[in-house]
Formats: C-alpha cells, sequence, structure tokens
C-alpha cells in the first residue's frame, strides 16, 4: 500500500513538474514571437522555415527577469552599453551581469541586447536617467522607415543559399542587385563618381577599411606601413589597425605630425567623424596612398559640391541610410589590383558577404533614389528631405542649449551650396564635437550629470572635447537638449 502510494506521489511530481514547464514553454514562445514580429517576416517566407525559427527561439536561453520587466511595446531591441550603471535599463541578458565595454571602438565588442527600448519615465521626468550617445547608432532613421512597408523584404529558404553571387565580377560575392542600387544611387546625388571604379562590398565599411589597408601594405618593404589620420580621427582606426598585431601596417597616429620618409596611408574622412569639417589630405608626401572615407558625404550632412572622385572611397549603409545592423558597406576602387586584393583579404576573413544584407541593402537604397525622383517626391517626402530637416531641426537645438549656458561651446561651419538639393547651408554633422570651456576632463563631468559621450583623446584630441552622437532617438536627444543647459557645475 505504502509503496502504491509513494509511486503515485512520484508520478503526481513529475507530471506537474512537465505542466510547469509546458506553461513556461508556451508564455516564452509567446513572449519572443510577438515581441519581435517584424524580425520573423524578414527572416523567411517559408512555413518550415518559420517554424524553425520558432523552434530556435524556444532553445535559446529565457531572459533574465530583470530585461523582461523592462520589456516595452517597441519591437526594436536596444543595445546596451557598459556604463558601469544599473540605471539604464541595459542588463546582460543571460546572467544580469554588465559586461566590459571597449571604450574606443566605435560599438563596443561586447554590446548586449536588452528588451528595453525606452527606459521607464522615472518620477523626476527623466533627471536620474543615462542619456547614451557615446556610439554612433543611427537609430533617428526608424522613423522614416517605419513607414515604408515596401521596403520590406521577404526572403524564401532556398535562395541565397550559394556562396557566389557573380564569378565575373572582381568581387564575385557582389549581388548585381546592388551594384544597380549603389551606381544609381551616387548618380542621383552626384556625390562619387562609379564610372571607372570597382565595386567591393562589405561587411560594413569597417571590413572594408581592413581590406583596403590589407591591400595597400607591401609585405616586400621592411617594416609594416604606417597608417595615418590627421587628428581628431575616427576612435575606430588605431583600434582596426593594429588589433591583429599584423607585420604588414601599423598605427602611425596624427597625420599632421608624421614626417617620417617612409611609406604611408593616410586616411581622409570627409566629412570627419568626430568634429564633422570636410577635410583634404595633409601629409602630401611622395611615398603616400589615400583612402577616403566617405561614410557622412550625403545631403543631410554636409552640402555636396562635387562627385568625388578619388581612388578607394568607402561608403556604407549605416550612415547613408541609418541600416547600421545590416552592415554593408562598399568601396570604389579605381586600381582593378588593389580590388582583388580587398576581395581577397574578405574572401579569406568571411568568405564573402551575406546575401540577404546585400539584397536588403539594394532595396533600401533603390527605395532611397525612388523617393528623390521628382515624379515619385509629389507623392511623399524623399528620404533626403526627410533627414535633412531632422539635422537642422537637431542643430538648431544643440545649438540653442549649448549657448543658454558658458559651459560649453560647439564648432561652426562655413556655408556652401548643395548641388543635388540647391541649399545653401552649413554641414550638420552625425556628431556634435563639443568643447567644455571650464573643465579639463569633459568626458567625466558630462558622465556626473549622467550624460555618456566619448572624451576627446580617443580621437587622438584634448580630453576638453566629447564627440556626442546627433543620430539617437528623439525621446534620448530631447533629454539632452533640456539637460545640458539645466548643468551648473
Ligand atoms: N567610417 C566612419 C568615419 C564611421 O564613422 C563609421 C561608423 N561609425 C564607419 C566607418 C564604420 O561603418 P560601418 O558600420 O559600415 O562599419
Amino acid at each position: 500500500m505504502v509503496e502504491v502510494l509513494f509511486s503515485l506521489k512520484n508520478v503526481l511530481v513529475v507530471s506537474l513538474a512537465m505542466n510547469m514547464c509546458l506553461l513556461w514553454q508556451i508564455s516564452y514562445f509567446y513572449y519572443y514571437y510577438y515581441d519581435d514580429v517584424d524580425a520573423l517576416r524578414i527572416t523567411s517566407s517559408s512555413s518550415f522555415w518559420n517554424t524553425s525559427s520558432w523552434r530556435a527561439r524556444l532553445h535559446s536561453p529565457p531572459p533574465s527577469s530583470s530585461s523582461a520587466t523592462h520589456q516595452n511595446n517597441n519591437n526594436n531591441n536596444n543595445i546596451c552599453l557598459n556604463n558601469n550603471n544599473h540605471d539604464d535599463g541595459c542588463h546582460n541578458n543571460n546572467n544580469n551581469k554588465l559586461r566590459k565595454t571597449d571604450e574606443n571602438s566605435e560599438l563596443p565588442p561586447t554590446a548586449t541586447t536588452s528588451f528595453s527600448s525606452t527606459p521607464a519615465p522615472t518620477p523626476d521626468g527623466g533627471e536620474s536617467r543615462v542619456i547614451n550617445l557615446d556610439h554612433g547608432d543611427p537609430t533617428m532613421y526608424e522613423n522614416f522607415w517605419k513607414h515604408k512597408e515596401e521596403t520590406t523584404v521577404v526572403t524564401s529558404s532556398w535562395q541565397h543559399i550559394s556562396y557566389f553571387s557573380d564569378v565575373t565580377n572582381v568581387c564575385w560575392f557582389l549581388e548585381p542587385q546592388l551594384v544597380s542600387a549603389i551606381t544609381r544611387l551616387h548618380n542621383v546625388v552626384g556625390n562619387a563618381v562609379t564610372e571607372g571604379h570597382h565595386i567591393v562590398v562589405g561587411t560594413g565599411s569597417s571590413q572594408l577599411y581592413q581590406a583596403a589597408i590589407y591591400a595597400l601594405s607591401s609585405p616586400y618593404v621592411s617594416g609594416p606601413t604606417n597608417v595615418v589620420s590627421a587628428a581628431p580621427f575616427y576612435s575606430s582606426y588605431p583600434l582596426m589597425t593594429d588589433y591583429l598585431k599584423s607585420g604588414l601596417h601599423k598605427w602611425a597616429g596624427d597625420a599632421n605630425v608624421f614626417n617620417k620618409e617612409e611609406p604611408y596611408i593616410e586616411l581622409v574622412t570627409s566629412p570627419n567623424n568626430p568634429d564633422g569639417f570636410t577635410r583634404q589630405d595633409v601629409v602630401k608626401g611622395d611615398k603616400g596612398i589615400l583612402i577616403h572615407d566617405l561614410a557622412y558625404y550625403w545631403p543631410q550632412y554636409t552640402p555636396i559640391v562635387l562627385a568625388a572622385d578619388y581612388d578607394i572611397m568607402l561608403f556604407t549603409v549605416s550612415k547613408s541610410t541609418g541600416h547600421a545592423g545590416s552592415r554593408i558597406g562598399w568601396a570604389l576602387v579605381k586600381d582593378r589590383e588593389i580590388a582583388k586584393k580587398m576581395t581577397a583579404f574578405i574572401e579569406i576573413n568571411t568568405i564573402g558577404v551575406s546575401k540577404d544584407s546585400q539584397i536588403r541593402a539594394a532595396k533600401i537604397l533603390q527605395t532611397v533614389a525612388d523617393t528623390c525622383d521628382h515624379a515619385h517626391q509629389k507623392q511623399s517626402e524623399s528620404f533626403f528631405d526627410f533627414s535633412y530637416k531632422l539635422m537642422t531641426e537637431r542643430w538648431n537645438k544643440i545649438r540653442e542649449a549649448v549657448n543658454k549656458t558658458e559651459l560649453f561651446s560647439l564648432p561652426y561651419f562655413p556655408v556652401e551650396t548643395c548641388a543635388f538639393s540647391g541649399r545653401t547651408f552649413g554641414q550638420l554633422p552625425a556628431f556634435a564635437w563639443l568643447k567644455c570651456e571650464k573643465v579639463g576632463d569633459c568626458e567625466s563631468f558630462l558622465r556626473k550629470h549622467k550624460i555618456h559621450t566619448r572624451g576627446g583623446k580617443h580621437f587622438g584630441a584634448s580630453t576638453e572635447y566629447v564627440r556626442i552622437s546627433m543620430l539617437s532617438r528623439d525621446s534620448e536627444f530631447e533629454l539632452l537638449t533640456q539637460r545640458l543647459p539645466a548643468i551648473i557645475s
């Protein structure tokens, strides 16, 4: 009798445990599926793959309780950085511990995903909220793309299986659709000459930068090739140049002070990250090769004064259309041998570039070009009109905020007429290069006021400066312009 009762109890305990497990799985499935509907829609159209995708979700680790509490209705996951603060709603999904941030890179390699897009409003109207504008995440563009249903890309599971795209092209993994879209958009905007250039696609222009310095560094000279850029320079360049400790190239710092009689590669970022100014090469030696990083040479940031026609030009959807998560960049390269070497680098590095991303990028670039067509423009605002107006509005607001206090200052830019839009204006950079007029360490000073920025030293400049992203969502930008003038000391 006792034995029967004992086994009955065991059966009950096991079945209770199974039911709880089933309930947890159902609620977890519900949580994931409904939090991320858009992502599923573009993943695949086939019902088989949708089912497996759900299954994959069911088997991933559950969100931590704190992430779940911060969940809101927004479908977009938010990139959270480690700020050593727990009050920004950003926690590691798996174990709730904050991770270490690489403070020099554009995005921290250890960035974690949280389920909170906008932290819950605080009782003090946002004063205790951390405003993280250290990174240049282009979420500002979401509002434009939310109204562009026609850019949704549906990919069937049988598509994009091959490694190869067009074996007749120097860059054999480049999708022909992307070639057409890139060529068309440059022709419409008039910001770069595509004719006489080979297109090389990369996983972001970051990969293309690495491919370019690989291709330009000769293994046959005695030492590594010097890589320089005029300070303040983009903070990822030194990292990307040196992190493999390659014998091919080495970061040699500020181009303004480079005076060695040795081969060098000079990076010309125009408009520049972090300070927004347009630039030309500075070393002007006879042993140099130039790479032009034109990530911001688009009409929402700067007047387009000529079609750039340099030997190597780098572009990216991250900053042109705001699709940083697609990780697509392209290089326009005059010399066929250099284009081949860059392609070889990417072949060894990642055996090509995601076709799904290329197709998505092609669709987006074609849509941007469509919105610029006059016939089309009558029906809706062009992408560049939308983004130019938003940047103008944001720059007016930040200047107004900074002018209310003597603690800070911003650079001023000369005005020019844009050949694309016909508008006359000064730069509207993607970053504000803010100077603290009364303190030496501007980054720490602003951090005390819960504004996270990237300090001047990361860009080879004075610590009196910080770089602030101008491309955040509206709510963060608004909070910044309220908080800056309220700072007294
Ligand atoms: N170059 C510059 C000047 C940049 O600012 C950035 C992005 N911050 C990049 C390159 C890298 O862009 P991607 O996301 O395409 O790697």
